[in-house]
């Protein structure tokens, strides 16, 4: 069923993106509002919400997510290691309900994952 979300839009071509991967499955574009030098995102072309909605029938679709990220990565300078974020749902701070995989880096390193709240 086609959906109209955004991320759905940018996978059809409706709304430009700066992309940088592309096949049958999945999709690769840099942010928008990026938060590091490099900040891009890998999505299924499969209208999944959230990590919250995945299963089982998924495995193949996210396995190839994460075993395509190093070479993309690396086409965009991120040679020394990069950070992998999915925020998953209201605790997640999830913004965008079509699932989604952050690469982040840059020259320097990123910093801690968070950071800890004062006791
Ligand atoms: P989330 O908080 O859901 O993990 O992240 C959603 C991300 O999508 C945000 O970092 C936001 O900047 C990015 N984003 C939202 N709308 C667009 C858009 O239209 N184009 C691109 N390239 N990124 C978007
Ligand atoms: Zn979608």
């Amino acid at each position: 069923m086609m959906s109209d979300c955004i991320f759905c839009r940018i996978a059809r071509g409706e709304i430009p993106s700066k992309k940088i991967y592309e096949d049958e499955e999945i999709f690769a574009f840099h942010d928008i509002n990026p938060i590091a030098p490099v900040h891009f995102m890998i999505v299924p072309k499969l209208h999944i919400a959230s990590l919250a909605e995945a299963n089982m029938s998924h495995q193949m679709l996210l396995g190839r997510i994460l075993a395509k990220a190093n070479d993309m990565a690396r086409s965009q300078g991120l040679n020394e290691g990069f950070r992998t974020i999915i925020n998953t749902g209201r605790i997640g701070h999830q913004e965008v309900y079509h699932l989604h995989v952050h690469i982040l880096g840059g020259p320097e390193p990123l910093g801690s994952m968070l950071k800890r709240k004062a006791p």
